[in-house]
């Protein structure tokens, strides 16, 4: 149980409206800080007014790159209640990337009680328009004043908050994704499964040539054979082929998203078929040119699920689906965001009122 000191902010912003939230852009007025010391372990749980930090220029987190975060959303629901969608999954996740980053871990109970303590202090910053939320951003550095290179002695973690607004304001629209056979983002045994800063910054290189070329996202290879379907860009992937759902296992070089097990879930108690399993962009490929690929679509809290209207192919393009949202694609995407918003029963015990 941590003891977190409230300091309310004497000069709240003024909010902005929901028409112009976009995403990322408007910080609420507080923020949740906790340090960490080899001797004193976690301590001085606080919610402060929002910030700039002050770092010193040594701080490991510059150098080295010690950096994970985690990514999910409060809803206001019809009632005027907020709620959070499997956020003890969250706080597992950050601890998982802890582990592999050498970073210190926290108690899933502690780090649980420190979100739904900060989104009660900002609970009238979730706006209420239809679709939007209120994005949280916990993160974890290392924060050691010392540019030996060593694991972390000192470490900081932050929770701040973004109101943003609905992902599908004019409607889902399916985007266009080229398959990446340059780089590659993570390999096995390396920090793929972790939701690491140095991940998406080894990602930005084909994101832009991607960019350049008119598509949104990158679909990731596997880094060894160049073979293997991973994931989409800050999403991971599904596909309806022949009227089974096809997903890449967890191998370790793909993030174990939150939105992916909560799909799979969905499907399999609907009675669909669900195989994670390898799938080489071979037999994609194949099942693109016969037919048999009916549906595909990405999976992440941002935009929940994301159909995919057209995937590129070392300089061959095809379409998904006649561009159109797939029936399952829209199904998932009504029953998440059915039970996020309070709309329909949650039958899976997802929901965290805060
Ligand atoms: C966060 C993230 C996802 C999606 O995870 P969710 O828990 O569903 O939001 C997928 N891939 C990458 C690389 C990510 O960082």
């Amino acid at each position: 149980m941590l003891d977190i000191k409230i300091t309310k902010t004497t000069a709240p912003k003024e909010k902005p409206a929901d028409s112009v939230l976009g995403f990322g852009k408007y910080f609420t007025d507080h923020m949740f800080v906790m340090d960490y010391d080899k001797q004193n372990g976690w301590h001085d749980a606080r919610i402060i007014p929002f910030a700039n930090i002050s770092l010193h220029p040594a701080s490991t987190v510059l150098h080295y790159g010690s950096e994970i975060f985690e990514g999910l959303k409060a809803y206001r629901i019809a009632d005027g209640s907020v709620q959070l969608f499997r956020p003890i999954e969250n706080m597992k996740r950050l601890n998982s990337s802890a582990e592999r980053l050498c970073l210190p871990e926290i108690p899933v109970e502690d780090s649980l009680q420190a979100l739904l303590a900060f989104v009660k202090c900002e609970e009238d910053w979730v706006p209420h328009s239809e679709g939007t939320s209120l994005y949280l951003r916990p993160f974890l550095f290392g924060n050691d004043e010392h540019l030996g290179v060593h694991s972390v002695n000192h470490a900081t973690f932050i929770i701040i908050a973004s109101p943003s607004g609905s992902y599908y304001a004019e409607g889902i629209n399916p985007v266009k994704i080229m398959i990446e056979s340059e780089d590659v983002r993570a390999v096995r045994g390396g920090t793929g499964y972790t939701k690491c800063g140095g991940n998406y910054a080894a990602s930005n290189r084909a994101a832009e040539h991607a960019a350049q070329k008119g598509y949104s996202q990158v679909l990731w290879l596997d880094g060894v054979h160049r073979k293997y379907i991973e994931e989409v860009g800050a999403m991971n992937v599904m596909f309806k082929i022949n009227g089974e759902i096809v997903t890449p296992m967890l191998s370790g070089s793909i993030l174990p998203g939150i939105t992916r097990k909560s799909c799979i879930e969905v499907l399999r108690s609907k009675g669909y078929t669900v195989h994670e399993r390898l799938l080489s962009v071979d037999e994609l490929k194949e099942a693109m040119a016969n037919g048999t690929l009916e549906e595909a679509w990405g999976t992440g809290t941002a935009a929940v699920v994301s159909p995919i209207g057209k995937l590129m192919y070392e300089d061959q393009e095809y379409v998904v689906n006649g561009e159109k949202i797939g029936e399952v694609t829209q199904m998932l995407y009504d029953t998440l965001t059915g039970i996020q918003f309070g709309k329909i029963a949650d039958p899976f015990g997802w929901i965290v009122k805060v």
